[in-house]
């Protein structure tokens, strides 16, 4: 395919979760592949920190995400079977929601509307009693008026620990990773694109912009206007006994209020991690960007979250903080993905998995991604995620 005077087939700016996924699947089709960052991904900068993501089979977010998130699990277990390392903990999932959704709240319903998803697709997923989710798991204090439903499949993947093994694997089938380099332009003509770093230009045949939270410096307006980026702070708090809140041993838990400033995720912690409670919140009222950013987390904010939103819900974590960060989230007003040609040229590819839910998709993404490259379609359908 590709023009034998061009530096690369495919080029891919950003490598997070879904640049390294391309980078990765686009070298494995034999493709040749350039891929820059501005940092050193796996960093702790844009979206794909803090050691662990959700993932369930049953997307409650629509039918358009189960085949994405299905092939991913696949995925990963081939590179923990090809590279050794460890990537994803079938834990068991709970989604806990009020019984009266307050409409037009974010999560509304979300344990109903995942079980209806579930059932159609054959994805085991099933409505619990709370009592007898707090006799399995008496450190949730879930109380009997809740909905409940809970996922045996659903799982934790390793993110810093993904993105690391799927550029090793890129670089080790030949494609050339340019970290600690920022893209400036990006420029189109009718035989390739030239992407321009510090002066230098490349050129390749096509280019995948895997931005994240830094979507709007390079991609046109047109696809981005309507993404916003908000600041999320993800906490560890010490257990009185971190045995009890491992893997192993617990299911990871959503917590959906009726307000989504109270929503709380709960992260049993993997083997080799922070030892401690991984905790957040979600917050869409401060918008944001990858500059001006907080990247401190106050003491204040702390408290506020150990004493208002996880001391009524879990039982045996005290208020010693062991760590806490700043990550951020890039929303489309519906909360879907962005996932699309350029309107002006099908040689750049825009891939944004927004809102908060696009890592469990992202290998699978990834893969698509480099099939329309490489082929012009792909195994999974990604026009659920074009923006036109
Ligand atoms: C707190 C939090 C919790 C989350 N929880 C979950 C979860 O439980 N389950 C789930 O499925 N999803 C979850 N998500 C969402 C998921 O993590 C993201 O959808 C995903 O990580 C986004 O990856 P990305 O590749 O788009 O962005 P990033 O990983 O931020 O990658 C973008 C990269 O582009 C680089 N870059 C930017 N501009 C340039 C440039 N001009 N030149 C060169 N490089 C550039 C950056 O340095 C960066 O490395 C969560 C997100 C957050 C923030």
């Amino acid at each position: 395919m590709s023009s034998t005077d061009h530096d690369a087939d495919l080029i891919v700016i950003g490598l997070g979760a879904m640049g390294a996924a391309t980078a990765y699947h686009a070298a494995k089709a034999g493709l040749r592949v350039i891929g820059f960052d501005q940092n050193e991904p796996p960093h702790n900068l844009g979206s794909t920190h803090a050691e662990t993501r959700i993932t369930r089979l049953a997307v409650g977010e629509g039918p358009q995400y189960l085949p994405f998130v299905a092939r991913s699990h696949d995925i990963w277990r081939q590179l923990e079977e090809a590279t050794g390392e460890s990537l994803l903990h079938q834990t068991g999932g709970l989604l806990v929601t009020e019984p009266q959704a307050i409409e037009g709240q974010r999560w509304e319903d979300f344990a109903f509307v995942t079980k209806g998803i579930a059932d159609d697709a054959g994805i085991p997923f099933s409505i619990e009693d709370p009592a007898a989710v707090r006799r399995r798991h008496p450190h949730y204090q879930i109380p009997d008026r809740m909905r409940v439903g809970f996922e045996p499949t659903a799982g934790l993947v390793m993110a810093e620990r993904a993105v690391a093994v799927q550029l090793a694997e890129a670089r080790r089938l030949g494609a050339e990773l340019r970290t600690g380099h920022r893209v400036d332009a990006v420029n189109s003509d009718g035989s390739g694109v030239d992407v321009m770093v510090a002066g230098s230009s490349f050129r390749a045949d096509q280019v995948v912009l895997s931005t994240g939270p830094w979507i709007h410096d390079l991609a046109p307006r047109s696809m981005t206007d309507q993404i916003t980026i908000s600041r999320q702070v993800v906490y560890w708090f010490e257990a009185e006994d971190l045995d009890e809140f491992s893997t192993e041993r617990l299911p990871w838990l959503m917590w959906i209020a009726q307000l989504e400033e109270e929503y709380v995720g709960i992260f049993p912690s993997p083997p080799g991690t922070t030892p401690g409670l991984k905790v957040l919140g979600e917050q869409f009222l401060e918008v944001t960007n990858p500059t001006d950013v907080e990247r401190e987390v106050s003491q204040d904010e702390i408290d506020d979250f150990y004493e208002r939103l996880l001391v009524p819900k879990v039982s045996g974590v005290t208020p010693n903080c062991l760590r806490a960060e700043v990550c951020l989230y890039a929303n489309t007003p519906d909360d879907h993905f962005v996932i699309d040609r350029h309107p002006e040229t099908e040689r750049i590819m825009v891939m944004s998995p927004c809102s908060g839910h696009g890592f469990k998709h992202s290998t699978a993404l990834g893969e698509a991604v480099a099939q329309v490259v490489a082929t012009g379609d792909s195994d999974l359908d990604l026009s659920p995620f074009a923006t036109r």
